[in-house]
């Protein structure tokens, strides 16, 4: 679906700040970054933010897809469900084509719903179905907390030991990202005993993307289920969630997204799955036939595809914030933002290089294919001090114990200059 793969020639880059500037203006999407709205110091300068990888920024233009809603409200009440300019009813119809785009599915294969953990939980009443013998679920030992609690409450949940219910991936000893014939390994021993693969496809903490495909695709030659969490992957890299094979994978729309705090996520069930009653879900209103939703009194017909595991009518205000950022991903597309996002980072890197690896080490993948737009940077010698004087020079970054900082440049809305700023200043405090 994405053709970004090998068409990317990572330019030479240089030092210096002209090089930075000259890069902005040859920038095709450098005027998105007037869409947004940038953090400021105290004294108006932008903040460096290199955090959207946590919370992305809001578009300027959110206010007014909210306000709309908000007007129509207030307006017409309860009609608003028909009668509003985007009428309530089906808002999240509205989404799907565009965040199916976003993740590479098809839009039978994606709705907008609840929130990411709760995603992954309603996922695994269906795609979590232990059997005395095959009852253990995967994932990366890393994995991030919300994932590990969810997946251990489901073992219980289903009366199994959560210890020993759960196999944890590891990268090797020492080193800090996964290996895939470790993964293969675990599955030659275990295969048998896994019912379900669930692992975050960016991980949070060190930026690596993982082959979904082959692990989809290795899980189902062992018999397991396979899902995946892509909450740093939405909107950061190629998902290509339908080619991937993978059954389910559920993501957030605050980070890479930019669709607010706390805003809803996104769900994926492949397109195999789509037609099927006899996988065990929870049900609700919203996942019944959308022709007889209201009559009320007819028996459960559950709706085709990833719609079919909604419960509620969805909250109107947040969507429109999505519906807000995703009009922008729509306009830009998954494969310019890619290309650019690779040019950016490969920047980053080569300046960070530069500073000497006696100085610094990038956790992060080298290579493009295995990496979104993060970039984990362990600075030896270093502590949360670091981080401090980083945020007093103007720099919204995150910091890791003992000694991680990630910085996410984002494409939508970060620049080259911000960039080289940003390692000018990480250059001084270090030389300090
Ligand atoms: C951000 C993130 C979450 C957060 O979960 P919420 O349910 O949205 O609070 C969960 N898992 C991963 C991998 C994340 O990156």
């Amino acid at each position: 679906m994405f053709e970004t793969e090998n068409q990317d020639t990572v330019p030479t880059h240089q030092l210096g700040l002209d090089y930075a500037i000259a890069q902005d203006k040859n920038d095709k999407l450098s005027h998105y970054r007037t869409q947004f709205h940038i953090p400021q110091t105290k004294t108006g300068a932008d903040l460096i933010y290199m955090t959207g990888n946590s919370l992305g920024l809001q578009p300027k233009h959110t206010k007014t897809y909210v306000n709309q809603e908000l007007q129509d409200w207030a307006t017409l009440g309860v009609e608003g469900h028909f009668e509003a300019k985007n009428p309530w009813l089906g808002y999240h119809e509205f989404l799907t084509e565009a965040m199916a785009n976003v993740v590479g599915a098809k839009p039978i294969e994606v709705v907008v719903m609840n929130t990411l953990t709760a995603n992954l939980h309603f996922m695994m009443a269906s795609f979590y179905q232990p059997t005395a013998k095959r009852y253990k679920i995967l994932i990366e030992s890393d994995a991030f907390p919300s994932d590990k609690y969810a997946v251990e409450s489901q073992l219980r949940h289903h009366g199994f030991d959560a210890k020993e219910g759960l196999i944890q991936w590891a990268p090797p000893k020492g080193k800090e990202l996964l290996d895939s014939s470790d993964l293969e390994q675990l599955l030659n021993i275990h295969g048998d005993s896994i019912a379900l693969i669930m692992l975050g496809g960016v991980n949070y903490y060190t930026g690596q993307y993982l082959d979904l495909k082959r692990i989809a695709t290795l899980g189902h030659k062992h018999g397991c289920m396979v899902g995946f969490d892509c909450a740093h992957g939405a909107g950061n890299v190629p998902l290509n969630l339908h080619d991937s094979g993978a059954d389910f994978a559920a993501w957030c729309t605050y980070k890479y997204l930019n669709s607010g705090p706390g805003s809803l996520a996104g769900c994926f069930v492949h397109e195999r799955h789509a037609y099927r009653k006899d996988l065990n879900r929870f049900a609700g209103w919203w996942s019944h036939n959308k022709l007889t939703r209201f009559n009320m009194r007819d028996d459960f017909d559950q709706l085709p595809g990833a719609e079919g595991w909604q419960l509620s009518n969805p909250p109107i205000l947040s969507m429109a914030a999505i519906k807000a950022s995703l009009d922008i991903f729509a306009e830009v597309g998954m494969d310019k933002l890619i290309h650019k996002s690779r040019q950016l980072t490969s920047y980053f890197e080569f300046l960070l290089k530069n500073l000497g690896e006696d100085v610094i080490r990038i956790i992060t993948p080298s290579t493009p294919e295995n990496r979104g737009c993060q970039l984990s940077i362990q600075v030896k010698q270093a502590d949360k001090n670091l981080h401090t004087k980083l945020t007093a020079a103007g720099v919204i970054s995150d910091w890791r114990e003992p000694d991680v900082i990630r910085c996410a440049p984002v494409p939508l809305y970060n620049t080259f200059e911000d960039v080289y700023h940003l390692v000018e200043k990480l250059k001084t405090i270090l030389n300090s």
